[in-house]
């Protein structure tokens, strides 16, 4: 089966600090992959890189085969293609719940109003938040944020979605309702990339998962394979932590 995206020999540096070393990493449609491992491993950079969100200093990102610093690449329908979702909710803050999920369905896609309002409104009731459509996103709670926030990223119908730890930012008491939510779409076969601490979801609904110590994948494996039969040392040491 063909990769959505390859990531092939990446290479990210801030300054002369290189945080991510040789990454090799590919996802396929339908799957489920997260990425565990601790602060300041580069879970967050590579996301960032996959999403263009920083600059590659080596190697290549593939998108169905085509390098998407190519030329004649199309980065604003990529970055369609590949939605993201933030631990902090990035939500537009002048803006309605509404029109946080209408505005980039407008702008980047192209569609109607009346075709934005009734995707946001299909993915607003999704995730339970349609009765908020016309409150503003400061108002809201951050569990309710987030929601918002998955159902936007939804709106712009895409091909595979990044988490980078969607629940770090909640009360606890929100945690599960988000995880609720994205275990649905994994059931509904969305392809997903999951940044997070949370090993039971990593556990369950992960199809791989993916390792990650000091700017290297460490180990990678189905979620029987990390979490029952470690290979790394450095595996068993991080999972400690979590029993
Ligand atoms: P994780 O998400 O696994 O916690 P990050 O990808 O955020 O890790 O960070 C990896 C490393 O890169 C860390 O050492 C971090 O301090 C550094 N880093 C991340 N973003 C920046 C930045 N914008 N400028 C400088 N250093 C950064
Ligand atoms: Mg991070």
């Amino acid at each position: 089966m063909d990769a959505i995206i390859q990531v092939q020999h990446l290479k990210k540096r801030f300054k002369q600090l290189e945080v991510l070393h040789d990454i090799n990493f590919d996802i396929h449609k339908g799957e489920v992959v997260t990425i565990i491992g601790s602060s300041g491993s580069g879970k967050s950079t590579l996301l960032r890189c996959i999403n263009l969100l920083e600059r590659l200093d080596d190697g290549h990102i593939l998108y169905h085969g085509q390098d998407i610093l190519g030329h004649h690449f199309d980065v604003n329908a990529y970055r369609s293609k590949v939605g993201m979702v933030f631990q902090g909710f990035n939500l537009f803050n002048n803006l309605t719940v509404l029109e946080n999920c209408m505005i980039g369905q407008i702008k980047v896609l192209k569609r109607n109003k009346e075709e934005a309002k009734q995707m946001a409104f299909k993915y607003l009731e999704k995730v339970g938040m349609s009765a908020f459509a016309n409150k503003s996103s400061v108002q809201l709670s951050g569990g309710q944020k987030q929601r918002v926030a998955i159902a936007r990223a939804l709106c712009m119908s895409p091909e595979v979605l990044l988490f980078d730890e969607p629940t770090s930012a909640l009360d606890p008491e929100m945690v599960g309702d988000i995880l609720n939510i994205m275990k649905e779409l994994a059931d509904e076969g969305l392809t997903m990339i999951v940044v997070t601490h949370e090993m039971e979801f990593a556990k369950d609904v992960s199809t791989r998962v993916v390792f990650m110590d000091q700017g290297v994948i460490a180990e990678e494996g189905t979620p029987e394979q990390i979490f029952e039969h470690p290979q790394e040392e450095r595996t068993r040491t991080f999972l400690k932590r979590y029993l």
